[in-house]
C-alpha cells in the first residue's frame, strides 16, 4: 500500500493551487457576494485543462483519473465558493457521455467542454422530488422520430449558462428517460440562480422546458434506463463533493492556524493556549481522516471496483459531518471575528453548509450504506 501521491499528482496539485490563489482567491468576495462566476473562469480552466480532465487521450482530455480530479477539486473549493462545481460538472457530465453515449453523442458533446465553451448540466430535481424517478412530473411524449418534453426542473446548476443538460423525464407509464439537450433554445428557459446561503457562483436555477423538441437520438443511454445512468453520476457527484468539503476544512484549518499565532492573549499567543492546540490537532486529525477517505473512494471509482459507488456514499456519511466540524471549530478560535464578514471563516462556515444538501441527503447515504451492509 502507497500513500504518496505520484510526481505528476503533485505538480497538478500545485498547479491548481497557483491557478486558484491567482485567478479565484482574489474576486472569492465578489462571487460569494454576486451569486455567479466571471464569465471568462470556463475558459481560463479549459485551457490549463480542468474541464473534461478525466476524458482519455481519445476524446481529447488529459486521461486524468477520478482522484486527480479531486485533487484539482479541493484546490479550487479552497476559495470558498462554488467555482468547483465547474470542476466537477465540466468532468462528472462528460464522463456519463463517453460511458453512456452514442458515437454521435460523443462527437458532438465532449468537445465544447474540453474547450470552454460549453457548461453541461444535469437535470432531475423538482419541486416535488429531489431522488425519486417515480415521482418526476417532467414528461416526454413521442411524435415519430421526436419525443416532446415538458416540465420545470428546480436547482439546476449552471442551467441557465450556454451548453447542454442532461434532463431526466419520466414518459406516461414510461420509465425515466436522460435526454441531452441544448439549454437556450426555443422550449427551454431558465431562471434566475437562487440567491444561495453559501458557496456562490453555483448557479442553480429554475428550467421551464415548454414543449421542448429533440430528436430520439438524444437519448442518452436506453429509453427507460436513465436512473442508472442518474446513480453512477451521482455518486461520482458525491465523491466530488467530500473533495470540495476537504478543501473548504484545509481552508479553515489554515486560517485557524494563523489566527492562533497572529491573537495574542495576555501578549502571548492564542496558539499557545492548551484548548487552542487541543482543538487545532483534532482539526487536523479528523481532516485527514476525511481525506483519505475519499481519496480512497475515488481510488476505487478508478479501479473500477463494483463498491465503489457504496463507498461514496459512505464518504459522504463521513466527510460532510466532519469537515463540517472541522470548519466550526476554526469558527470559534477566530472568536467574535469569525462571525464577522471581514474573515474568510466566515465564508467557509456557508459554504461548507451546502454539502449537506446538494446530491442525496446524509440520511439516504446512511440507508444506501447500510442496505450494502446487510445485503
Ligand atoms: C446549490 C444546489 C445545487 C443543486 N444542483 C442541482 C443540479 O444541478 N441538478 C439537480 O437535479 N439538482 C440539483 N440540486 C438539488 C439537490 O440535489 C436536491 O435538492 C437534493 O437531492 C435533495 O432533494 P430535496 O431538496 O428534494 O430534499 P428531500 O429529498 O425532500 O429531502 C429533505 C429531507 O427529507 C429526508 N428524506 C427525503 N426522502 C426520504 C426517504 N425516502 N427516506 C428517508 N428520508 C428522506 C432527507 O433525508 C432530508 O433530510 C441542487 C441543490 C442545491 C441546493
Amino acid at each position: 500500500m502507497d500513500f504518496s501521491l505520484t510526481k505528476e499528482q503533485l505538480l497538478l496539485q500545485r498547479s491548481v493551487r497557483e491557478f486558484a490563489v491567482n485567478e479565484i482567491e482574489p474576486i472569492a468576495g465578489d462571487i460569494d457576494e454576486k451569486g455567479t462566476l466571471p464569465d471568462d473562469l470556463i475558459k481560463k480552466m479549459a485551457r490549463i485543462n480542468l474541464t473534461g480532465m478525466t476524458l482519455s487521450s481519445k476524446y481529447g482530455g488529459s486521461g486524468a483519473s477520478n482522484l486527480d480530479c479531486i485533487l484539482a477539486i479541493e484546490q479550487i473549493s479552497y476559495s470558498g465558493t462554488g467555482a468547483w462545481m465547474l470542476v466537477a460538472f465540466t468532468n462528472s457530465i462528460p464522463e456519463c457521455i463517453v460511458r453512456f453515449g452514442s458515437a454521435y453523442q460523443k462527437d458532438k458533446y465532449l468537445k465544447p467542454v474540453l474547450e470552454g465553451e460549453a457548461y453541461p448540466s444535469i437535470q432531475f430535481t423538482e419541486a416535488e422530488t429531489g431522488s425519486d424517478p417515480d415521482a418526476l412530473s417532467t414528461t416526454f411524449l413521442q411524435d415519430k422520430d421526436h419525443y416532446i418534453i415538458s416540465g420545470t426542473k428546480r436547482f439546476s446548476t449552471f442551467g441557465a449558462r450556454d451548453g447542454y443538460a442532461v434532463i431526466y423525464a419520466g414518459g406516461e407509464k414510461e420509465d425515466c428517460t436522460a435526454f441531452i439537450a441544448q439549454k437556450n433554445v426555443k422550449g427551454y428557459s431558465a431562471g434566475i440562480p437562487y440567491e444561495l446561503m453559501g458557496g456562490g457562483g453555483i448557479e442553480a436555477v429554475d428550467v421551464y422546458l415548454d414543449k421542448l423538441r429533440l430528436p430520439k437520438k438524444n437519448i442518452l443511454g436506453k429509453k427507460g434506463k436513465g436512473f442508472d445512468i442518474l446513480l453512477h453520476w451521482i455518486a461520482n457527484e458525491k465523491i466530488q463533493q467530500c473533495g470540495a468539503c476537504v478543501g473548504i476544512a484545509q481552508a479553515a484549518l489554515d486560517e485557524a492556524r494563523a489566527y492562533a499565532k497572529a491573537r495574542k492573549v495576555r501578549g502571548k499567543p492564542q496558539a499557545g493556549l492548551l484548548n487552542i492546540r487541543s482543538m487545532l490537532a483534532d482539526m487536523y486529525a479528523r481532516l485527514e481522516a476525511a481525506r483519505w477517505l475519499t481519496y480512497q473512494a475515488a481510488f476505487l471509482k478508478d479501479s473500477s471496483d463494483p463498491f465503489w459507488t457504496t463507498q461514496a456514499a459512505a464518504a459522504k456519511v463521513f466527510v460532510v459531518p466532519t469537515t463540517m466540524d472541522v470548519v466550526e471549530m476554526s469558527r470559534r478560535i477566530h472568536g467574535a471575528y469569525g462571525y464577522t464578514k471581514d474573515s474568510k471563516i466566515e465564508r467557509l462556515y456557508r459554504a461548507i453548509a451546502g454539502a449537506s444538501a446538494i446530491a442525496v441527503s446524509l440520511e439516504i447515504n446512511r440507508s444506501i450504506v447500510s442496505a450494502a451492509l446487510i445485503k
